[in-house]
């Protein structure tokens, strides 16, 4: 038995199940949507809803997006020559916050990982190929994760790619090692889109 009254249990459950979010902290966000006025709370379900109904992966670079293509793939300021391929949605993000990068981007949705069963199947490996058949794409830089499987996919990226005649590059190092892009700083970053080195 609960010792929260069973709204109040239903709330407290659902936030322990996000990431990183603990019993103690589930409870303390549960109390405080309790003091949100009605319009508050329903502001803040509607926009759970919306990003669920609304947000959508760019038929051209997988990333997150409410329009397709998504606006960096359409932006017509961009450099379409340079692709920078990243593993998760979230490092695009991360990318466009140091402001340097120009060019577009591609989304592989995870990294090339053979014991849990990620292949180049699962990931948009395929569909990476398929843009550079525009000849458009001059550079592809691999920025996946600076871990295992991030070195492994952009190595199996660059032997596929290569012969293809375009110029691949990896990011520099500074990064840590084992991290994830998401979390890098900007400047770390920058410092590591600037120091690339082709493969
Ligand atoms: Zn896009």
């Amino acid at each position: 038995m609960s010792q929260y009254v069973a709204p109040l249990a239903k709330l407290i459950e659902h936030f322990r199940r996000l990431p990183g979010i603990g019993a103690k902290s589930a409870t303390r966000l549960a109390y405080y949507i309790l003091t949100l006025d009605p319009a508050q709370a329903q502001s803040l379900a509607q926009a759970i809803i919306d990003a669920k109904e609304k947000i959508r992966y760019c038929s051209v670079c997988f990333g997150l997006t409410d329009c397709d293509p998504c606006s960096i793939c359409q932006a017509e300021n961009r450099d379409r020559s340079t692709v920078c391929v990243v593993e998760e949605p979230q490092d695009v993000a991360a990318m466009e916050r140091t402001r340097e990068f120009r060019g577009l981007y591609h989304v592989l949705h995870g990294a090339l990982s053979p014991l849990d069963g990620v292949g180049p199947e699962q990931l948009r490996v395929k569909e990476l190929l398929l843009r550079l058949q525009s000849g458009q794409i001059r550079e592809v830089i691999m920025a996946t994760n600076p871990d295992v499987e991030g070195e492994a996919t952009a190595m199996y990226l660059a032997k596929l790619l290569k012969p293809l005649g375009v110029k691949v590059t990896r990011i520099g190092h500074g990064l840590p090692v084992g991290g994830d892009l998401e979390y890098a700083d900007e400047v770390t970053l920058s410092k590591a889109m600037e120091n690339r080195r082709e493969m």
